[in-house]
C-alpha cells in the first residue's frame, strides 16, 4: 500500500466511523480534524487533504447507515467495541422476590430541606430496584410533623427536582399530608382492638415506668374509654402535650425506646400551621406510624433503607402484628461517611439560616444542588452509590471517589479553555509575524473541532500572559513549551514580567529538551473568567474569548486548572464553578 493509498483508507475510516454516529452523514470538518491530529505534517498540505477528504465523503455519504454499519463491523471491529458504554456494574439480587405479586419501592422524604448525597443511595437504590424487577417506585413526601422537622412548600419542588436529575422518574407520588383520615382510621382500629391506647401521663412519669417495665395507668383501661379519649383527641378536648396514642408492645422488650412507642400526638397547629394543610388537623401521626401504615397500604415489597432505622423497624413490626399485615421484606443497609463532608441536615439548616452559606447551592455542602452546580453529574454518583450497594456493613467513601467517578464521564466530552489564574506577562522577543494557532477543543477528539488564539507580533516582538503558578517552571535559561504555540527560552524573571526569547518552533524540539509545557494567553482581547472553588472562594482570572460561546451548564475543562461547571455567561465574562482536577 502506498502512503497516499494507506492515507485514502484511513480518511474512509474516519468518514465512516464519524457517519455511524451521526445518522448515517460524516462530516468534512470532523473527518478533517482527525486526519490532522494524526498527522500534523499534512497541515501544510491542506487543500490536498481537503480534496481527498471531499471525494471519500461522498462514496460514504451515499452509502447507507446499515452498509456503513456493516463495513466498519467487518473492517474495524475494535472500534465499535470502543464506543460501547462499559459493563454497568450490577445490583445483588433483592431476597424474596416470588413474595410478591410485583416489586415496590419507595423513596419518602420529610420535605423540610434538600436531597444531599448520604440520600443518592436511597434513591438511586430504590428506584434501580423498581427498574430492574420491572416494579413500581414510589414518591412519598413524608410531611406529618408540623413542629420539629416541619416542612417547607419549596422543598417539595426541589426535592423532585433533584429525582429528576438522578434520573429516579416515580411512578407514584403521595403526600402523608394529604393522607391524615387513612392514620385516624387505623389509630381506631388498634383502639377498638385494644392494641393502642392513649396516654394522659406526664412524658417524664411514663418513662420511668416503660424503662422499669411496667404499665402506665392508661395502658388497662377499657377499650370504650380509650375509644371515648380518642373522640376527644379528635374533637380538640386535649391540648398539645396533653396526650399520645401509644401503640402496645412487649413491656419487656429489650430495647425501652420500642416499648408502646408513640403512634399519634395533638399538634397547636395555630401556632405550627402545616405548610400545605394549615390547621385543617391538630391530631398528628409520628413518624412509625404513617410510615408503618403507608409501607402496607401502598403494598411496598422492599423497604431500603439506612440500618438506623433497625428501631423503627422493631416497631412498626408491632404495628404489622396488631392489624394482620405482613411486614414488608426490609433491606437496611450501613451507614455511609463521606470523608470532609458533614452530612448533618440540621447543621446545615442552622448554618444556612445563619447565613454562612448563601444558598444550598453553596460549593462547600454535600447537597444534591451543590454538586450538580459544580458540574458532578448524576451518572458519577450512581456509580458511587454501585460500588457501596445496600450492603449492610458501613462504607467510607471521600470525595476523591465522586471526583474520579466524575472524571471519566466528563473527561471524553468537557471542552478545554486556556485560564489564566494570576495573569503574569511575558514579553517574547524573536517573533517573526503575528500568526492564529489552532489548538483542538479537545485532544482525544478531533470532531470536537478547533479554538482559534491570534497573537499580535510587533517589531519581532509579541506580549503574553502566563499564570502565576508557573513562575516556579519560568526560571531564567529555562526552555518551556507554551502549548500549541512554540518554545521560549526565558532571559528574566521578576515578579511583575517576564522576558523570554523565542527558542524553536516544534514540539518536538520541546520533547527533546524535556521542556514543560504551559498555557498562556495574548495579552488583550480575553474575557474575565471567576471560578468558585469548593471552598466558596472566588478566583479572578483572564480566559480566551471562546470560554463566552460556552452556556451555563456546559461542563469544561479549564486546561491545566480542573474542570467545572459553566454558570453564568455574559459578552465578556463566565463564572464557572470549580468541580475536580
Ligand atoms: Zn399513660
Amino acid at each position: 500500500m502506498t502512503a497516499s493509498e494507506a492515507l485514502e483508507l484511513e480518511a474512509r475510516k474516519a468518514a465512516l466511523l464519524n457517519a455511524i454516529k451521526h445518522e448515517g452523514r460524516a462530516d468534512a470538518g470532523a473527518v478533517i480534524g482527525r486526519l490532522l491530529g494524526a498527522h500534523p505534517h499534512l497541515r501544510q498540505k491542506t487543500a490536498d487533504v481537503r480534496s481527498l477528504i471531499s471525494k471519500v465523503l461522498d462514496q460514504v455519504n451515499a452509502m447507507t447507515p446499515a452498509e456503513q454499519q456493516k463495513v466498519v463491523e467487518e473492517k474495524w471491529p475494535e472500534e465499535l467495541a470502543k464506543e460501547k458504554p462499559k459493563v454497568e456494574r450490577v445490583l445483588p439480587p433483592l431476597p424474596n422476590v416470588d413474595k410478591y405479586p410485583k416489586v415496590v419501592t419507595r423513596f419518602s422524604p420529610n420535605p423540610d430541606s434538600v436531597l444531599h448525597l448520604g440520600n443518592a443511595r436511597a434513591v438511586i437504590l430504590s428506584h434501580d430496584y423498581a427498574r430492574k424487577y420491572d416494579g413500581t417506585f414510589i414518591l412519598r413526601f413524608e410531611d406529618t410533623d408540623p413542629r420539629l422537622k416541619k416542612a417547607a412548600l419549596q422543598y417539595y419542588d426541589l426535592i423532585r427536582e433533584d429525582l429528576r436529575w438522578l434520573e429516579c422518574s416515580w411512578d407514584e407520588e403521595y403526600l402523608q399530608s394529604d393522607r391524615l383520615e387513612a392514620y385516624y382510621s387505623y389509630a381506631e382500629e388498634l383502639i377498638k382492638k385494644s392494641a393502642a391506647y392513649i396516654c394522659e401521663c406526664e412524658p417524664e412519669d411514663f418513662k420511668q415506668l416503660v424503662e422499669a417495665g411496667q404499665a402506665c395507668p392508661c395502658r388497662n383501661i377499657s377499650p370504650d374509654e380509650n375509644l371515648a379519649r380518642w373522640k376527644g383527641i379528635l374533637g380538640g378536648e386535649y391540648d398539645e402535650g396533653e396526650a399520645v396514642v401509644r401503640v402496645k408492645t412487649d413491656l419487656d422488650h429489650p430495647n425501652p425506646a420500642v416499648r408502646d412507642w408513640p403512634a399519634l400526638r395533638v399538634i397547636d397547629t395555630v401556632k405550627y400551621p402545616h405548610p400545605r394543610v394549615g390547621g385543617k388537623y391538630r391530631v398528628w401521626p409520628l413518624y412509625n406510624m404513617a410510615c408503618g401504615v403507608d409501607d402496607h397500604l401502598m403494598a411496598i415489597s422492599h423497604v431500603i433503607r439506612g440500618k438506623e432505622h433497625l428501631t423503627n423497624m422493631e416497631r412498626q413490626k408491632y404495628l404489622y402484628k396488631h392489624l394482620g399485615w405482613q411486614y414488608p421484606d426490609a433491606i437496611h443497609y450501613g451507614r455511609l461517611h463521606v470523608i470532609g463532608m458533614d452530612l448533618s441536615k440540621s447543621k446545615m439548616m442552622r448554618d444556612l439560616e445563619e447565613g454562612i452559606y448563601k444558598d444550598l447551592t453553596d460549593p462547600r455542602l454535600g447537597t444534591l444542588m451543590a454538586l450538580r452546580r459544580r458540574g458532578i453529574t448524576s451518572q458519577a454518583l450512581r456509580g458511587v452509590v454501585y460500588e457501596v450497594g445496600p450492603r449492610p456493613v458501613d462504607a467510607t467513601i471521600s470525595w476523591e471517589n465522586v471526583y474520579a467517578a466524575n472524571r471519566k464521564i466528563i473527561d471524553p466530552i468537557a471542552r478545554r479553555f486556556f485560564f489564566i489564574d494570576g495573569p503574569i506577562v511575558l514579553s517574547v522577543s524573536g517573533v517573526k509575524s503575528s500568526r492564529t494557532v489552532k489548538v483542538p477543543v479537545h485532544p482525544d477528539h478531533a470532531d470536537m473541532g478547533i479554538r482559534e488564539i491570534t497573537v499580535e507580533a510587533k517589531d519581532g516582538k509579541c506580549r503574553l500572559l502566563v499564570s502565576k503558578g508557573d513562575l516556579d517552571i519560568l526560571k531564567p535559561k529555562a526552555v518551556v513549551r507554551l502549548m500549541e504555540l512554540f518554545n521560549v527560552e526565558v532571559k528574566s524573571a521578576e515578579a511583575d514580567g517576564i522576558a523570554g526569547e523565542v527558542h524553536s518552533e516544534t514540539y518536538a524540539e520541546a520533547r527533546k529538551l524535556n521542556a514543560s509545557l504551559i498555557h498562556w494567553l495574548p495579552e488583550r482581547h480575553n474575557c474575565k473568567v471567576t471560578v468558585l472553588m469548593p471552598d466558596a472562594q472566588g478566583i479572578v482570572g483572564v480566559g480566551e474569548p471562546a470560554i463566552t460561546a460556552c452556556r451555563a451548564d456546559d461542563v469544561i475543562q479549564l486546561v491545566r486548572f480542573g474542570f467545572g461547571r459553566v454558570d453564568a455567561v455574559s459578552q465578556d465574562s463566565v463564572t464557572v464553578y470549580f468541580a475536580h482536577q
